[in-house]
C-alpha cells in the first residue's frame, strides 16, 4: 500500500518543468542541450526593480507580510488594472500569493466542491487540469485545434455546460498556443456565460503583456460577467520575475476573502522582499515591458519562417506569448532505426537525445500529436534548435 495520499498519487507531476530540469540535467554532463521546453522570459529583471528589492531588504522589510498582501502593493495593483485595463478594484478585491500559479490554485481550491465541473479549453496549461484534480473536481476539456487556431468557439463552450459546471478557465494570450482571442471572440462567449448564472469565470491574463495584436481585452471588462470574473495576473512574464514568485487574483470580495482564508492557513502572506519589488514593477517606468515585448515579437517572426520551412510541421502564426505549438502528426509512426516514434512524448524525447533540443510533448497540454517550443531565447539559440530539429526530422523513416 503506498503511503502517499490518493490525492497526491492521481496527480502528474508538471512536465514544463520536468523537461526543464532532463534538459538541465544533460547540460551539466557537459551535453550541448538547447532548452526551448521551460516558458520564462531570457531577460534579466529590469535594474529599477532589482534596486527596490535591495532597498527592501535594507529597510527591514523582513517580517511577516499580511496575509493577502501589503496594502500598498495592492494599491498598486488595483492602480495598474484601472491605468491598463479600465477596471475599478478595491484592495480588498486583491489577494497577492506565490505566483500566477498559487492564486490560480488558491481560487480553483475555493471555488471547486468535489464532483463539481470545469471547463477548460484545450490546449492548456499543464498546471489546469492537476489544479481541478487536487480541489476533487471534474475538469471538462474542450478541443480546439491548429485548423481553428486554438481557439475555442462560443458555441462549443455552450455545448459542453451542465449543471454541474461550476467553472470556466481561460488563457488568453494562451499558453502553450500563444493564439489571442479578439474582442468580438470574446464577446460571442462572453453572451454564453452570461446565460449561465452559476458560472464562475477564472481569466488568466499573465501574458497580457506578450501581445503582438495591439489590443488586450480582459475578461472582467464586459458588464454582462463582471461580478464573477476573476483575474490572474502577476509579474513573472511581463517584467521577467519568474522566480520572484509574485501573482495575484482580483475579483468579487466574497471569493477575495475566502482566498485569504484559504492561503493564511497555508503559506501565509508571500516574500515581503519580493512584494516590495512587483510594487516597484507596478508603480515604475514601463519601457521594458514594451522592450521585451517587441524582442518576443522578433523572435517569433523568425522561429515561424524556421519552422515553416520544415516539411511535415504543420505551423500557425501565434500572436502572443512565447509558444509555438506545431502539429506533428505526420512524423508518428517513423522510424528511427528499428524504433517506431510512437506519439508525440516520443517525438518530443527523441528530439532531447538526438538533436539535443528540448521542447514538451502537446499531451502535457491535453493535446497530443503537437509539441511546444519555447522561444524565449536568443535568435542563435532559435536558429541553432531549429537546424537541429530540421536534421532530426529529416532523418526519421
Ligand atoms: N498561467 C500560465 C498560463 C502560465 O504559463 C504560467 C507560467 N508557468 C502561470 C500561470 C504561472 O505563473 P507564475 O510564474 O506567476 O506562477
Ligand atoms: N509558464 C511556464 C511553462 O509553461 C512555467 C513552467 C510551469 O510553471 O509549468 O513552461
Amino acid at each position: 500500500m503506498s503511503r502517499i495520499s490518493d490525492r497526491v498519487n492521481a496527480l502528474s507531476p508538471s512536465q514544463t518543468l520536468a523537461m526543464s530540469q532532463k534538459s538541465n540535467e544533460l547540460k551539466a554532463a557537459g551535453i550541448d542541450v538547447i532548452n526551448l521546453s521551460v516558458g520564462e522570459p531570457d531577460f534579466p529583471t529590469p535594474s529599477h526593480i532589482k534596486e527596490a528589492a535591495k532597498e527592501a531588504v535594507d529597510r527591514n522589510f523582513s517580517f511577516y507580510t499580511p496575509v493577502p498582501g501589503y496594502m500598498s502593493l495592492r494599491k498598486a495593483i488595483a492602480a495598474k488594472l484601472s491605468r491598463e485595463n479600465g477596471l475599478t478594484f478595491d484592495p480588498a478585491q486583491i489577494v497577492v500569493g506565490n505566483g500566477a500559479k498559487q492564486a490560480l490554485c488558491n481560487v480553483i481550491l475555493t471555488l471547486v466542491n468535489p464532483g463539481d465541473e470545469v471547463l477548460i479549453p484545450v490546449p492548456a496549461w499543464v498546471s489546469y487540469v492537476e489544479m481541478v484534480k487536487l480541489a476533487e473536481g471534474t475538469p471538462v476539456t474542450v478541443h480546439a485545434g491548429i485548423e481553428q487556431d486554438f481557439k475555442v468557439t462560443a458555441a462549443q463552450i455552450e455545448a459542453a455546460i451542465t449543471p454541474k459546471t461550476r467553472v470556466i478557465m481561460l488563457c488568453s494570450p494562451s499558453n502553450p498556443t500563444g493564439s489571442v482571442y479578439t474582442r468580438d471572440e470574446l464577446k460571442s462567449i462572453v453572451e454564453v456565460i452570461a446565460r449561465h448564472p452559476n458560472l464562475t469565470v477564472l481569466s488568466d491574463e499573465i501574458y497580457e503583456h506578450i501581445n503582438f495584436t495591439g489590443s488586450f481585452t480582459s475578461l472582467a471588462s464586459f458588464p454582462e460577467i463582471a461580478d464573477r470574473t476573476v483575474i490572474i495576473n502577476g509579474v513573472s512574464k511581463a517584467y521577467a520575475m519568474t522566480g520572484w514568485r509574485i501573482g495575484y487574483m482580483a475579483g468579487p470580495t466574497d471569493i477575495a476573502k475566502a482566498v485569504s482564508k484559504l492561503q493564511s492557513q497555508y503559506t501565509s502572506g508571500a516574500s515581503s522582499i519580493a512584494q516590495k519589488a512587483a510594487e516597484a514593477a507596478y508603480d515604475g517606468p514601463q519601457e521594458c515591458v514594451a522592450e521585451m515585448c517587441a524582442a518576443f515579437r522578433r523572435r517569433r517572426d523568425l522561429i515561424v519562417a524556421l519552422a515553416s520551412e520544415i516539411p511535415g510541421l504543420e505551423v500557425n502564426r501565434p500572436d502572443g506569448a512565447f509558444y509555438l505549438f506545431p502539429k506533428v502528426e505526420s512524423y508518428i509512426g517513423k522510424r528511427h532505426g528499428d524504433k517506431v516514434i510512437a506519439d508525440s512524448g516520443e517525438l518530443a524525447m527523441y528530439l532531447l537525445n538526438e538533436a539535443h533540443v528540448a521542447t514538451v510533448d502537446g499531451a502535457a497540454f491535453c493535446a497530443p500529436g503537437y509539441i511546444r517550443l519555447s522561444y524565449a531565447t536568443s535568435d542563435d539559440n532559435i536558429r541553432e534548435a531549429m537546424r537541429r530539429i530540421a536534421n532530426a526530422l529529416a532523418a526519421l523513416k
